[in-house]
């Protein structure tokens, strides 16, 4: 039985599946030791991440939910945390390594994973419910229409899974669109061989105007100066992998250094 009111704004799609959830927190590795969930709600997967023995906080926005956890879960007392997760310092929750787990609130999922991304080198693994669509845009590969910026940014440092697709019906009140696990495993790249910022400027510049060429689109940073041949000019930004990304992106900075 769900008992919180949900609230839309703040994305409260209520999972009632216990065999979904308990899925989704076996997607979990066995190498994560430290977990923080985003959005409790009303504890159907933290049920579950309570029974694990391992280091595990969750965090969670809204007043009412947090009630309902504290009166149904009497062993969630040090382990609940009430905040906005997209305001909270990580290296607060745990001084180590910790994995991400969570029926993500779908309308921030993307700031949810660009705050993953700036704490890449704390963040291991990730497994996340987020919208079907977000899920195969995350893990598509080049060449797809539904490649984009979030692909080559996460691409760049993880290896995405997509898992599996999740009904509409699993949850109350269902979504308008269907739903996908994703796991994210942390790569072995430490460093990409560019300038990062320069690079996510790159990839957010040319797939902004993705049907340009990326010719067209690179003179948004680099104003007047003269573009140089180079093979990536005449394609479009679907077409290039992470490696081309960085490949272009010194090509790029070597414009930008040119007088
Ligand atoms: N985990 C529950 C489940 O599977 O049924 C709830 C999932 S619901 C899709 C997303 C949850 O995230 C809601 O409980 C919502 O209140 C919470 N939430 C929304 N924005 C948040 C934020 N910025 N920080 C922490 N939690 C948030």
């Amino acid at each position: 039985m769900i008992y919180v009111r949900p609230k839309k704004s703040l994305g409260q799609h209520f999972l009632h599946d216990r065999q979904i959830a308990e899925r989704i927190v076996q997607s979990i590795g066995n190498n994560t030791k430290s977990l923080l969930e985003i959005g409790a709600g009303t504890g159907i997967l933290t049920e579950f991440l309570l029974k694990k023995h391992i280091d595990f906080k969750t965090i969670e926005i809204d007043r009412e939910s947090i009630r309902f956890l504290q009166n149904n879960f009497p062993d969630i007392k040090n382990k609940l945390i009430e905040g906005d997760f997209l305001k909270l310092n990580l290296h607060d929750i745990f001084n180590k390594p910790f994995g991400i787990i969570g029926n993500l609130p779908y309308n921030i999922s993307s700031q949810i994973f660009f705050k993953i991304l700036d704490e890449k080198n704390y963040i291991p693994e990730a497994v996340c419910m987020i919208q079907k669509e977000v899920a195969e845009r995350i893990a598509e590969k080049p060449g797809s229409k539904t490649y984009g910026i979030l692909s080559v940014l996460i691409q760049a440092f993880y290896d995405v899974e997509y898992l599996f697709t999740v009904h509409e019906n699993a949850f109350t009140p269902p979504p308008k669109v269907k739903s996908a696990v994703i796991r994210l495993n942390r790569n072995s790249v430490l460093q990409l061989n560019c300038d990062e910022t320069l690079f996510k400027k790159t990839v957010k510049a040319t797939f902004n105007q993705r049907r340009k060429t990326i010719r067209n689109s690179l003179k948004l940073i680099t104003g007047d100066k003269i573009i140089t041949e180079n093979r990536f000019l005449p394609q479009r930004p679907e077409m290039l992998g992470v490696s081309d990304f960085v490949e272009l992106t010194n090509f790029v900075e070597n414009l930008l250094n040119k007088h």
